[in-house]
């Protein structure tokens, strides 16, 4: 289950680790910030690029840390407004990132915005029952620098995508850490990513644009409260009541509604912003009207956005989407008591919950064809 790479990802080290690191080994302060530079500004993927650094450095740089701790596979390209990545690792897992160009999601408004949206795990542990990426359970936590390199990968397709225009961070809107896998079981490399993403020194990428989802780590969650970091919060709630939760949701066995709820009002009291609540409408398990009006006072009572989205049927399971009227009366229970509310189409934690399939294909068909070539 776990990865130990030859080579460190160059991407999982802040400036201060890399300073230290170079430290210990006689280089002096400013060569940290010349890397930082050359891999977040000028954004290289070779050693050889960084011309400012003498040649026996470079070497030495190339035999510690690995520069492409991802290699882009392949992108798939929905009829709607989704373009998935799917990324390699260095052990061969797969994982797969998105480019979502509208509507926005995670903060409340319909438009045409971009978001990207990153995994934390290869699989996942957490074992809801509607999930493409939970199906097969974890294989790894993923490392800081594959978190961050997601993201060179997203702006290097978006360059192929329109030559000579460079695609930087800062022109898409948002980032949702929403992906494969539960973010706060991979507590600290998410949080070093983050640090990465957001530092001025790193991507930039302000931390008001940053949605973390979690299905609820209720620990974590109050440990996420007191990081300096200010991202926002959303929560995958998908029941209002502890026994339509735990139907789809085991972590709700461990982590019920009644610590829950009290976690998320520590984050907003820490944090002052409004928290969003994500709810996967599934046929007959979480649709009625009883459970709208629970949710409503949830949400009430947590100041919170609330996103519903009508399931995305994924292959292989029961779960069925709602009609799009029984949606609408559900959201209306919300509106009526003018709590905000976005009623999707899809997107939700672990993007559509039909997120991962693109890797479970892939990787089924490369297991089909190593079994035919053995
Ligand atoms: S919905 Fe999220 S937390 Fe649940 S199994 Fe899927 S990836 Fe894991």
């Amino acid at each position: 289950m776990k990865f130990t790479p030859t080579k460190s990802a160059i991407y999982g080290e802040t400036l201060d680790s890399l300073t230290a690191l170079l430290k210990e080994h006689g280089q002096p302060a400013f060569r940290a910030k010349q890397i930082m530079e050359w891999l977040y500004k000028k954004r290289v993927s070779k050693w050889e690029e960084m011309t400012n650094l003498p040649l026996a450095f470079r070497t030495w740089l190339a035999e510690q840390f690995e520069i492409t701790p991802t290699n882009f596979v392949l992108t798939k390209q929905s009829e709607d407004v989704t373009d998935k990545l799917l990324l390699e690792l260095g052990d061969k897992s797969l994982i797969e990132t998105v480019i979502i160009r509208a509507p926005q999601i995670g903060v409340g408004q319909e438009d045409s915005r971009k978001t990207i949206c990153i995994s934390t795990q290869v699989g996942c542990a957490m074992g809801c029952k509607f999930c493409a990426s939970g199906l097969e359970g974890l294989k790894r936590n993923l490392s800081a620098g594959e978190i961050v390199h997601q993201l060179i990968q997203v702006c290097l397709q978006e360059d192929a995508r329109t030559p000579r225009a460079r695609a930087e961070l800062a022109s898409f809107d948002n980032i949702v850490v929403m992906g494969m896998g539960e973010p706060l079981h991979n507590y600290d490399a998410i949080i070093r990513a983050l640090t990465i993403v957001n530092a001025e020194w790193g991507l930039g990428f302000g931390a008001r644009r940053i949605t973390l989802s979690t299905s609820g780590l209720v620990p974590k969650i109050k440990q996420l409260a007191n990081e300096p970091l200010g991202i926002r919060l959303a929560i995958s709630l998908h029941g209002a009541t502890d026994e339509v939760r735990e139907q789809i949701m085991p972590v709700n066995k461990k982590w019920p509604l009644a610590e829950l709820i009290p976690a998320i009002k520590e984050f907003n009291e820490k944090h002052g912003r409004m928290v969003t609540l994500e709810f996967i409408l599934i046929e007959n398990i979480n649709d009625s009207l009883d459970q709208a009006q629970k949710l409503r006072d949830i949400a009430i009572d947590l100041h919170a956005h609330v996103n519903l989205i009508p399931y995305n049927t994924v292959e292989g399971l029961p779960w069925k989407r709602p009609s799009n009227n029984r949606s609408e009366r559900f959201a209306d229970v919300l509106r009526d008591a003018r709590v905000p509310v976005t009623l999707r189409r899809e997107k939700g934690h672990a993007i559509d919950a039909a997120c991962g399939q693109l890797r479970l294909k892939t990787e089924k068909t490369r297991q089909a064809e190593a079994a035919t070539s053995a």
